[in-house]
């Protein structure tokens, strides 16, 4: 049978205040690992996760921090590797939306899409590596979406995002291969349901039973089945999966 035992291991989850990035660090915990919970704003949010990680018998460290700037970006995977003690995971899973048409869209919400989702997934990337380099071990994971496979009218920042996090991913996947570092992507589809889909809330009543009929499983995703494949890619038996893009969205773009 193929257990997944992550004790002895830190993990750091960027974004795991709330939705998917909070489902993904009460997994990994329940794996064994200790996980380090960033957020921007919303400290109580987090504050109720790491409640419940503790509840369960895991063990999980407040970072708040922007991740798209780059000294908050260095203090929070810095202060996860100094108060846990080392760092082995880093899933980059923070992100915003701001939908518009592209002949509407400003050039700051352009820019802030960019550069919380990308600039947001390279900076921990970059202050995360030298570390797993010394130990020469690490797994990194990032949180992109099938709109960066496929675009969506509307959404022509969010995609460019999540089309940049797949380049990036590769990129990086062939600099540390050979450190025994992985570096893959998960690109959820729609995610829905009592703990997450932030991004689905939005949706209008049509837009949600036009998107439900696009998809072959005939059901949203949940968080849980984000989080299940980054589980098995952040696992030491994924040693020989990098630079992929698993999409988890019930056959969509199958
Ligand atoms: P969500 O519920 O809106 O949560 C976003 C999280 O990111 C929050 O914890 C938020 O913390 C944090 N965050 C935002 N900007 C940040 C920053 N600059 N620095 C640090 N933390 C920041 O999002 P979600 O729906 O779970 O989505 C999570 C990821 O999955 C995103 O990358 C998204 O693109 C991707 N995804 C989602 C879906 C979906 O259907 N939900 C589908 C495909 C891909 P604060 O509240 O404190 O700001």
């Amino acid at each position: 049978m193929y257990t997944i035992d992550l004790s002895g291991q830190v993990a750091l989850i960027t974004g795991s205040s709330r939705g998917i990035g909070a489902v993904i660090a009460a997994g990994l915990a329940a794996a064994g690992a200790s996980v380090a919970i960033n957020y921007r704003t919303n400290a109580s949010a987090a504050d109720t996760v790491i409640d419940e990680i503790r509840a369960a018998g895991g063990e999980a460290l407040r970072v708040p921090g922007d991740v798209s700037d780059e000294n908050a970006a260095e203090a929070v995977v810095k202060t996860t590797a100094d108060r846990l003690g080392r760092l082995d995971i880093l899933v980059n899973n923070a992100g915003i939306n701001r939908d518009r048409l592209v002949m509407r869209m400003s050039a700051a919400d352009w820019d802030e899409v960019l550069t919380v989702n990308l600039r947001g997934t390279f900076l921990p990337t970059r202050f995360a590596i030298p570390l797993m380099v010394r130990q020469r071990y690490g797994r990194i994971v990032n949180i992109s979406s099938v709109v960066g496979l496929s675009g969506n009218p509307g959404q022509a920042n969010y995609a460019a995002s999540k089309a940049g996090q797949i380049g990036l991913t590769k990129a990086v996947a062939r600099e540390v291969a050979s450190r025994s570092i992985t570096v893959n992507a998960v690109a959820p589809g729609f995610i829905d349901d009592g703990d997450a889909g932030g991004m689905t809330a939005g949706l209008t009543d049509e837009q949600r039973s036009q998107a439900l009929s696009r998809i072959p499983s005939g059901r949203f995703g949940s968080a849980a089945d984000v989080a299940a494949a980054v589980l098995y890619l952040v696992s030491p038996g994924a040693s020989y999966t990098n630079g992929q893009i698993l999409t988890i969205d019930g056959g969509l773009t199958a």
